[in-house]
């Protein structure tokens, strides 16, 4: 079995918890529409199977933080993990944009441009309130190196386990 730790980033309200629930209880989970804020790092286990590997992904739900504390916070946690989930809303421009600081947070911690990182636009089943579009998370995960862009719904389930597969192909650099 193959173990990673893999880190869920993004700004608060954009679903981090609510993707990592449906990464880590898929099958059986109703989705809720509550809001309940995380105030402290939680990490869950999800296994998986692909590629006859074996995968025990770690999954570390994140509260939203883009601030001085997030530097003291989160350095050991980003030194150790092996890849990262950064996490937009489409119905909220700010958040797409507080993804570009955390992405040099993320490259200064760690001290490289290589890092295993997926871009993801999540709530795209709310098309009517879009106001980030696809092309725009296209273009933002380009300049980012080859980052792979998803549109994500944890409402309706869309992309969940492509993520994850997605990002251990990068983490292993296949
Ligand atoms: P976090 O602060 O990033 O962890 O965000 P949450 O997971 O707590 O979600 C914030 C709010 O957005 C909650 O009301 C969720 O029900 C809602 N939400 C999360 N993901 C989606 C989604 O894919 N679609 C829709 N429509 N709502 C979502």
């Amino acid at each position: 079995v193959t173990e990673y730790k893999l880190v869920v980033l993004g700004s608060s309200g954009v679903g981090k918890t609510a993707l990592t629930i449906r990464w880590v209880w898929s099958k059986s989970y109703n989705f809720s529409e509550e809001y309940d804020p995380t105030i402290q790092p939680e990490s869950y286990l999800r296994r998986m199977e692909f590629d006859e590997n074996h995968y025990h992904l770690r999954i570390l739900d994140t509260p939203g933080l883009v601030s001085d504390d997030f530097k003291q916070v989160y350095k050991e946690t980003i030194e150790t993990a092996h890849g990262f989930l950064l996490v937009a809303d489409s119905t909220a421009a700010t958040t797409f944009n507080d993804l570009i600081l955390l992405r040099e947070e993320i490259l200064r911690v760690k001290n490289t441009e290589k890092v295993p990182i997926v871009l993801l636009l999540n709530k795209c089943d709310l098309e009517g309130n879009r106001v980030v579009t696809r092309e725009q998370g296209k273009t933002l995960a380009s300049q980012w190196g080859g980052c792979t862009f998803f549109e994500t719904s944890a409402r309706k389930n869309v992309n969940m386990d492509e993520v994850l597969r997605t990002l251990v192909l990068e983490i292993e650099g296949k």
